[in-house]
């Protein structure tokens, strides 16, 4: 595509005061929607999937909830100054058309979708669905860019070898990806770990790969500043991909979820770790497992929005005025 063809695709947001924020389209921040990543230089992808959760289901109105909350969301970062509507093209490419009978087939339509979005060079960010989706946007990413690190919150570690026997589920794909090679496994971080387990192996098996875990105790009462220098020195030049489940944030702020955890980060531990992801090479991230029926106040899709457009203000090439 011709440099002026993307400059066209560089667009704001609908602004709240062209339209107010209860009106308009309703996608994300109420971006353009666009039928092809090609000249994007990042999208919204909604994943409306819950047939790998284990407890309570759906994740399958995700992405409309967060789109709905979205509205609120103004175009520049005032807590860091980032302007990414004024560099970046950014669009909306909706949702992908999952098989809602059928697991596997979901998984194969959801890898196809990402790879002809990541062969664009757009870097996707993902609204969810459970976690599983993450196994096939993964296999996409690193088609792409080869084995990448990951920074992953959540409560869990999601490295069970099988769920009811099923190798393919919302707790093991961070297993499948590390069998798969999809993961530089000693540019891998995981953050809010917690809550009760089968075996001491649930934490300790992601830690033999050369994964860092920080259990959310260690979290606790501080800021997360400085870890995320730590983890910006350890996850180096190489791609990038942030995976957010919102439950490794308290179910006080995010109560909104399947599988909720007491003793979680708070949400601006949660802003410390994605801002403190700015200068890594973010090639794509998610924001999975906000589920709409336990969030009758719709707090949990808005803290997952505003996550979502704090991913997008760490890509790189955001201008930060
Ligand atoms: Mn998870
Ligand atoms: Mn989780």
């Amino acid at each position: 595509m011709g440099n002026n063809a993307r400059e066209k695709l560089i667009v704001q947001p609908l602004g709240g005061n062209e339209m107010p924020r209860f009106g308009g389209p309703g996608t994300m921040m109420r971006l353009p929607s666009r039928a092809s990543a090609e000249g994007l230089d990042a999208a919204f992808v909604g994943v409306p999937f819950d047939i790998g959760t284990s407890n309570r289901s759906g994740t399958r109105f995700g992405p409309r909830q967060i789109r709905a909350e979205s509205t609120l969301l103004r175009p520049y970062n005032m807590g860091t100054r980032a302007a990414p509507f004024d560099a970046l093209a950014v669009g909306d490419l909706g949702d992908v058309a999952t098989n809602p009978y059928n697991l596997a087939d979901s998984i194969r339509i959801i890898e196809e979708f990402y790879r002809g979005v990541v062969k664009t060079g757009c870097r996707p960010l993902s609204l969810g669905g459970d976690h599983t989706i993450v196994l096939p946007v993964l296999r996409a990413i690193a088609g792409r860019h080869g084995p990448v690190g990951l920074v992953h919150v959540d409560a869990h570690a999601d490295i069970n070898d099988t769920m009811f026997g099923e190798k393919v589920a919302h707790g093991t794909p961070f297993r499948r990806a590390v069998e798969e090679g999809l993961l530089d496994c000693r540019r891998v971080v995981q953050i809010g770990l917690r809550g009760t387990g089968y075996a001491a192996e649930d934490f300790d098996w992601p830690r033999q790969q050369g994964f860092r875990v920080v259990q959310a105790e260690e979290c606790w009462y501080r800021s997360l500043a400085p870890l995320m220098t730590e983890v910006r020195a350890q996850l180096g030049t190489g791609p990038v991909y942030i995976t957010f489940d919102i439950d490794g944030l308290d179910p006080s702020v995010a109560p909104g979820t399947g599988t909720p955890e007491p003793g979680g980060l708070t949400g601006s531990q949660g802003l410390e770790i994605i801002r403190g992801c700015r200068g890594l090479n973010v090639v794509g991230g998610d924001l999975v497992e906000v589920s709409p029926p336990y969030d009758p106040s719709g707090n949990t899709a808005l803290l997952g929005a505003g996550l979502l457009f704090e991913m997008l203000c760490v890509l790189p090439g955001v201008p930060y005025r």
